[in-house]
C-alpha cells in the first residue's frame, strides 16, 4: 500500500538498489534528544500550570502554550533526526507536507494538554487519550517522512511500523501519567524527579522516531548516482531549528516558572490575609472575653471604661449629664465566708439581674467590677433621676432571694457622682462615686450618697493620715495606749484593763482608733500597729505589776486581718517574754467577724496562742453571724457583749432579754461574760442581777492613759463594799444616768481631768 509516497504494506520491488550506507549523525541525534527532553519538560510545567491556575482564560492560555512547546519539541526532534539521517542521495523536503506534519503534532499536543486539564482521569480515559496522542505522533512522523523527497522510494516493514505506533502510544501514556503526577508538589526533590521524567520522556519520543526509521528501507533505481552526504547544510538547519525551538520552549518555561512564583506569592498573600482575618476574629472574641464578666454576663471594668469614655465624649459635646453609680453589696463577704463561694456566685448572678431590671433602658450601662462591686452609668436630665434609680435598686434588693435553702435579704450601699458637676474625666467621676460609696458604707450601709466636695477633702486627709501613720509607726512617735478598766462584778474589783490605742496627732490632736484603724487595715499597717500595741501593753503591765497591781490582766484588741498571720503566736510570746509578764495575764480580743474567714486556719492559730497560756475573748459579740456551733469550736475564755445590746436598756426589755440569753448561753459554754458600754447605774444593776461576770463602760471609767490610771483603780477597788442596788435604794431621787457616776464610783479630780482628755476625738 502506498500512502503519500510511503510503501507500508508493500513488498520490496524485484528490481532496485537498497541503500545500506545510511547513517545518523550522532551529534544531531543528541541534539534531537535534548530538544525532545526540553519539549517534555515544558509540557510537564505547563500541565502543572493548567491545574493550578483558577481562571479559565489562564488555563486556556497555558494549555495552548503547553501544546506549542510539546508539538514544537517533538516535531523539532523529528525534523532534526531526519536531518541527522545521512543518505548518499540528494534529498529535499516538501514544505507543505512538512507543515502538515507540524499541524498534526500540534493537534495531538492540544489533545494531550486538554486531557491533562481535566480534574479526574480514569484508567480507560488515560488509555484512550494516549492512543489518540500516540497515533497523532505516528501520523506526524510518517507525514514528515513523506515530505522527504529524493529519488529513493521508502519501503516500511509493517511490524516495525506497528511497533513504532505502540511505542508512541506507550510514550504518550507515560507522558500523561508523569504530567498528572507532577501537577502538585514542590521542592528540590520534586524538581529533580521532573528533570528525570523529562529525560525519560525524551528518550521515549526519540525511540519512537528511531523505531519508525528502523522500519524504513530506501530503494533507489539501479544505476542511480550516489553522492557523499551533505552534512553541512543539515547541520546548519538542525541547529537553527533546535535553537528556535529551544528558545520558544525556554521562554515558555520561564513564563511558567514566573507565573508559578507569582501564584505562590499570591497564595502566600492570600494565606497571610486569611491568617490576618483569623487573627482579627481571635482578637474580636478575645475582646469579648476581655470586656465581659463571665459570671454575670455584664460588662467588666475594662468594657465599662471604654463605653464610659465614649459616652463622656458624647455628653461633653452635647452638654448633657451623666451619673456614675458605685454599688456595693452590704456584708457580701459574710455570705461567701459562711455559705461558700458557689452560693456567693449565685447571689451575685441574682443581684446582677435585679440591678439590670431596675435600670430604665438598654441605654443604661451596668457593669460588674469584680467581687460585689457593680457600677452603673446613666444619661440623665437632673440629679433626681439618679436618686430614683438608686432607690429603685435598693428597693429591688430588698426582695428576698432564695439561696441554698435559705431566704436572704440583701442591702446595698450606693455612691453617685454626676457629670459635669462632680468631675469631667472618667477617672475623676469614678473616684468621686467611690468616695460617695465610702460615705454610704460609713453611714451604716444600706444608703445612697451623692458626691460632695467635702468628701474629697476627707479623702485627701485620709491619704495624708496614712502617710503620717506610717511615719508615726516607723518612728514610734505619737501613738499612745489608753486603758479602760473591766470591773469584776463578783468581787467588786477591777480585774482587767482593755488597751485602746490613741494617736496624738501634731495637727488634729488626739485621734481615736476609729479614725485610723481602718486606714491601717487598708494599707497593710495593721500588723505593725497591733504588734506595737501588744509590746507596749505588756511593758505597761510589767510597770503596773511593779506598782502593786500583780493580779491585773490586760486585754489587747487584735484585728481580723492579723488572725491569718502565722507569726502572731511568736510575736505574742516574744512580747510577753521581753516584758517579763506571765502569759495568763494577757487576753486577746478578737471580733466575731475575724473568725468567719477560714475557720480551720483561725482555730489552729488561736489554739497556738492559747497554748502559750494567753486567754482569748470574743469581742463585739452579737454584731456578727456566729452561731453557737461555731463558738463551740473556738478555744475561747470570755465573751464580750456588744455595746449596742445594752445601749437601750432598761428602755428596751427585748434587748435585756437578749443580753440575758447570751449570758446564760455563754455560761453554758463555760465562757465568762463582759458587757461593754455600761453607762448607767440601771444597766449596771441589771447586769449584776443577770449574773454578768464583768462590766466595762463610761460608768466606771473612760479609757485613760497609764499615768492617770492609778487613782481610778484605787477608787473603783475601794467602792467594792458599796453595792449598786444598795446605792439606788439609798438615793432613790437621784439621776441614774451617767452624770452621777462620779459620785458613785470615781470622785477624784484626777479622773475628771483625764476623762475629758479621753473623749474620743473626731
Ligand atoms: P472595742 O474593742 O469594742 O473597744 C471598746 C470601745 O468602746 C472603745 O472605743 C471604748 O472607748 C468604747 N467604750 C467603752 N465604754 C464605753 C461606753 O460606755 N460608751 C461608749 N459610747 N463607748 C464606750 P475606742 O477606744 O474608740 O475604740 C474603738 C475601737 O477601735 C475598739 O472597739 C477596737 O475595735 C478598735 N481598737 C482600739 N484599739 C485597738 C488596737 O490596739 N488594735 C486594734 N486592732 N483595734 C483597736
Ligand atoms: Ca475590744
Ligand atoms: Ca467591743
Amino acid at each position: 500500500m502506498e500512502w503519500l509516497g510511503l510503501n507500508i504494506l508493500a513488498e520490496l520491488p524485484p528490481t532496485g538498489q537498497i541503500l545500506l550506507n545510511c547513517r545518523h549523525n550522532p551529534f544531531l541525534v543528541l541534539l534531537a534528544y535534548l530538544v525532545a527532553c526540553a519539549g517534555s519538560f515544558a509540557m510537564l510545567n505547563m500541565a502543572e500550570r493548567v491545574s493550578h491556575v483558577e481562571k479559565p482564560s489562564a488555563q486556556r492560555q497555558w494549555r495552548l502554550l503547553g501544546a506549542f512547546c510539546l508539538a514544537g519539541g517533538i516535531w523539532a526532534m523529528h525534523f532534526i533526526s531526519m536531518l541527522a539521517f545521512e543518505t548518499p542521495l540528494k534529498t529535499y523536503y516538501d514544505l507543505p507536507i512538512t507543515g502538515a506534519s507540524l499541524l498534526i503534532m500540534l493537534v495531538a499536543a492540544l489533545f494531550t494538554m486538554n486531557t491533562l486539564g481535566q480534574t479526574e482521569l480514569r484508567a480507560m480515559q488515560y488509555l484512550q487519550a494516549s492512543t489518540c496522542i500516540g497515533l497523532g505522533i505516528a501520523g506526524m512522523h510518517y507525514t514528515g517522512m513523506s515530505a522527504m523527497h529524493s529519488n529513493a522510494v521508502q519501503y516500511y516493514q509493517t511490524s516495525l511500523v506497528l511497533f513504532s505506533i505502540v511505542v508512541a502510544i506507550v510514550v504518550s501514556f507515560a507522558a500523561l501519567l508523569l504530567a498528572r503526577h507532577f501537577r502538585n508538589g514542590g521542592g528540590m526533590f520534586h524538581q529533580l524527579l521532573k528533570y528525570i521524567a523529562s529525560l525519560v520522556m525524551g528518550a521515549g519520543i526519540v525511540s519512537m522516531h528511531f523505531t519508525g526509521m528502523w522500519a524504513l528501507t530506501l530503494v533507489v533505481p539501479i544505476g542511480s548516482t550516489l553522492e557523499l552526504p551533505m552534512t553541512d547544510n543539515s547541520l546548519h538547519l538542525s541547529l537553527t531549528i533546535a535553537l528556535i525551538t529551544l528558545l520558544i520552549i525556554a521562554s515558555s518555561i520561564s513564563a511558567a516558572l514566573a507565573d508559578k512564583k507569582l501564584q505562590s506569592k499570591e497564595h502566600d498573600l492570600l494565606r497571610v490575609n486569611a491568617l490576618l482575618s483569623q487573627l482579627d476574629q481571635a482578637r474580636v472574641s478575645l475582646q469579648q472575653v476581655a470586656h465581659y464578666d463571665a459570671l454575670t454576663n455584664l460588662i467588666n471594668r475594662r468594657g465599662f471604661n471604654q463605653i464610659f469614655a465614649e459616652k463622656l465624649a458624647e455628653q461633653t459635646h452635647s452638654k448633657g449629664m451623666l451619673a456614675v453609680m458605685f454599688l456595693d453589696i452590704d456584708h457580701f463577704k459574710r455570705i461567701n465566708d459562711s455559705l461558700g463561694h458557689d452560693a456567693g456566685d449565685e447571689l451575685l448572678q441574682v443581684i446582677a439581674g435585679q440591678i439590670k431590671n431596675a435600670t430604665r433602658s438598654h441605654d443604661d450601662v451596668v457593669a460588674r467590677f469584680g467581687g460585689d462591686e457593680f457600677c452603673i452609668l446613666i444619661s440623665l436630665n437632673n440629679r433626681d433621676e439618679a436618686r430614683q434609680l438608686a432607690q429603685r435598686i435598693m428597693q429591688k434588693m430588698k426582695e428576698p432571694i432564695a439561696l441554698v435553702g435559705r431566704r436572704m435579704v440583701m442591702t446595698t450601699s450606693i455612691g453617685i457622682s454626676v457629670f459635669p458637676d462632680d468631675g469631667t474625666t472618667c477617672d475623676e467621676l469614678l473616684k468621686n462615686a467611690d468616695l460617695a460609696l465610702y460615705q454610704s458604707k460609713g453611714n451604716g450601709r444600706n444608703s445612697l450618697n451623692f458626691f460632695s466636695s467635702n468628701l474629697k477633702t476627707r479623702a485627701t486627709l485620709e491619704l495624708q493620715l496614712e502617710e503620717e501613720l506610717r511615719t508615726a509607726l516607723a518612728e514610734e512617735n505619737g501613738l499612745e495606749l489608753y486603758y479602760q478598766p473591766i470591773f469584776d462584778l463578783r468581787n467588786g474589783e477591777v480585774a482587767k484593763l482593755e488597751a485602746l490605742v490613741r494617736w496624738q496627732h501634731p495637727q488634729h490632736g488626739l485621734l481615736s482608733p476609729d479614725r485610723f484603724i481602718g486606714i491601717a487595715e487598708a494599707n497593710g499597717l495593721i500588723a505593725e500597729l497591733d504588734t506595737w500595741v501588744l509590746r507596749r501593753a505588756c511593758q505597761d503591765l510589767a510597770r503596773l505589776s511593779h506598782n502593786g497591781c500583780e493580779q491585773l490582766k490586760i486585754t489587747v484588741n487584735c484585728s481580723a486581718l492579723n488572725l491569718c498571720r502565722e507569726e502572731l503566736p511568736g510575736e505574742i510570746d516574744h512580747a510577753l517574754r521581753s516584758a517579763g509578764v506571765a502569759p495568763h495575764r494577757l487576753e486577746l480580743e478578737v471580733t466575731e467577724n475575724a473568725l468567719m474567714g477560714n475557720i480551720d486556719v483561725t482555730v489552729a492559730l488561736l489554739k497556738k496562742i492559747r497554748a502559750l497560756g494567753v486567754s482569748l475573748s470574743i469581742d463585739d459579740f452579737g454584731t456578727g453571724y456566729s452561731s453557737l456551733a461555731y463558738l463551740k469550736r473556738l478555744p475561747l475564755d470570755t465573751l464580750k457583749i456588744d455595746r449596742s445590746f445594752i445601749q437601750d436598756v432598761p428602755n428596751s426589755p427585748q434587748d435585756m432579754e437578749i443580753v440575758q440569753a447570751i449570758i446564760v448561753m455563754a455560761h453554758t459554754l463555760r465562757l465568762q461574760v463582759v458587757t461593754e458600754g455600761v453607762e448607767t447605774v440601771q444597766q449596771y444593776a441589771l447586769l449584776e442581777q443577770q449574773g454578768c461576770d464583768f462590766v466595762q463602760g463610761y460608768l466606771l471609767s473612760r479609757p485613760v492613759p497609764l499615768r492617770d490610771l492609778r487613782p481610778i483603780l484605787d477608787q473603783l477597788n475601794q467602792r467594792k463594799s458599796v453595792s449598786t442596788v444598795d446605792f439606788i435604794q439609798l438615793y432613790p431621787g437621784r439621776d441614774t444616768d451617767g452624770s452621777m457616776l462620779q459620785d458613785l464610783f470615781v470622785d477624784n479630780p484626777g479622773y475628771r481631768a483625764s476623762a475629758s482628755v479621753a473623749q474620743p476625738v473626731r
